[in-house]
């Protein structure tokens, strides 16, 4: 079945309950025995074994090509839980350096406390990973596109190294959701999502998932159980609705980062603008490789400093200044007031994010009054210089 289809119809029961076309939310914490022989099979919500937990892991999987899926509390659970199961005291991780601040911040400073050690590394360096890797190297981790700066590592590398160097290969897959790309096909063994962004698309939950075989899979459920980051069936039953418009919703949002990153790039007020899908951007080769779309996220600089970007921010009408991505609005943000507020001045120049850069994560608006409102926008700060 092609992906439209499965978000539809895979892993939903063929009994309706009472008939009921959308899947009721199963409030309840506990559920009556029904000859289940070990403590994992019992029902109990924080399992996530639930009626609304294992349509999502159906669903999941099969629209990334995984043989299993698990929801978790956020898409930070879903990625210190899979980080915490892959690796022990001891263990060495390669790690992308640009990642998402939260995921950046853990294994920069938390993951010590736990006795692992991380190296971070560019993501389009293989000669680097060759001179780091070490006897107790047990995974590499990145992102698909890193946040906010939009670089796409060279993935089929990572994969043909980590296979020989016997690591787990793992990656963030948020901003590019199973719609533009599914890492597993090109032989990653984790793909993890902060299914608060696209996957939900509604800004109204925070949610995650971690995909991949069916073994690596149960060894996270039972640290997932034991930690306890279950996901509610109330957010359960929102993002399965979110997921059913996911193709619609990422179409519309690839071809409304291209054409508002198009018009940035062409405006005289811009200095530079990050996306994937710009015949400008380092690695757009690649990602015309790899990606059916590069999905709604653009970030962009202008000259001057902080104060022209929150003057821009300020002007503008339509997008709302707020942290996160993925939803049907369309949000703006500072990442350096935001998703990145967590690392040092250090940290953030070597991962090469300024004061005055912009992260757009586009919505499904009409790219017509998007582009028309950033016009506005940089016209009157320019007015106004
Ligand atoms: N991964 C990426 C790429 C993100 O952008 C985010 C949040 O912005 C996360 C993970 C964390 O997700 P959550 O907020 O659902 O925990």
């Amino acid at each position: 079945m092609n992906l439209e289809t499965q978000l539809i119809h895979a892993g939903e029961e063929e009994k309706k309950y009472e008939g009921a076309v959308a899947l009721p939310v199963f409030q309840s914490a506990t559920f009556a025995y029904s000859n289940e022989d070990n403590y994992h099979d019992t029902k109990y919500l924080r399992l996530n074994n639930t009626p609304n937990h294992t349509v999502l892991h159906e669903k999941l999987a099969q629209i990334a090509g995984g043989e299993a899926a698990v929801v978790t509390a956020s898409g930070m659970a879903a990625i210190t839980t899979a980080l915490l199961t892959v690796l022990k005291k001891g263990d060495h991780l390669l790690a992308q350096n640009c990642l998402y601040g939260g995921t950046r911040v853990f294994l920069a400073r938390d993951i010590a406390d736990f006795g692992i050690d991380v190296d971070f590394v560019s993501g389009n360096a293989p000669d680097e990973w060759k001179k780091l890797v070490r006897p107790e190297t047990r995974a590499i981790y990145v992102e698909t596109m890193s946040n906010p700066l939009l670089e796409v590592a060279e993935l089929p590398s990572v994969v043909a190294f980590a296979q020989s160097h016997n690591l787990i290969s793992m990656i963030d897959n948020t901003f590019a959701s199973p719609v533009n790309f599914r890492p597993l096909d090109i032989g990653f063994d984790l793909s993890l999502h902060s299914c608060t962004k696209y996957l939900n698309g509604h800004s109204d939950i925070v949610a995650g998932c971690a995909i991949g075989s069916r073994e690596l899979i149960t060894r996270i459920v039972h640290r997932l159980n034991i930690m306890g980051g279950c996901l509610d069936p109330h957010a359960c039953f929102l993002l399965l609705r979110g997921m059913k418009t996911l193709a619609l919703r990422v179409e519309k949002q690839n071809e409304n980062a291209h054409a508002l990153a198009a018009f940035l790039e062409k405006h005289p007020a811009v200095e530079c603008v990050n996306y994937p899908g710009l015949s400008t951007h380092p690695q757009h080769n690649c990602a015309k490789t790899l990606f059916n779309g590069c999905g709604g996220v653009l970030s962009f600089e202008m000259a001057g400093d902080s104060r022209i970007a929150d003057a821009v921010i300020s002007k503008l009408q339509l997008p709302i200044s707020a942290p996160s991505l993925g939803g049907i609005e369309t949000l703006i943000t500072r990442p350096v007031q935001t998703s990145h507020s967590g690392l040092t001045e250090e940290e953030r120049r070597d991962a090469g994010i300024s004061e005055r850069l912009i992260r757009v994560a586009v919505g499904i608006e009409a790219a017509e009054d998007l582009c028309a409102d950033f016009e506005q926008a940089l016209r009157g700060v320019e007015e106004e210089k």
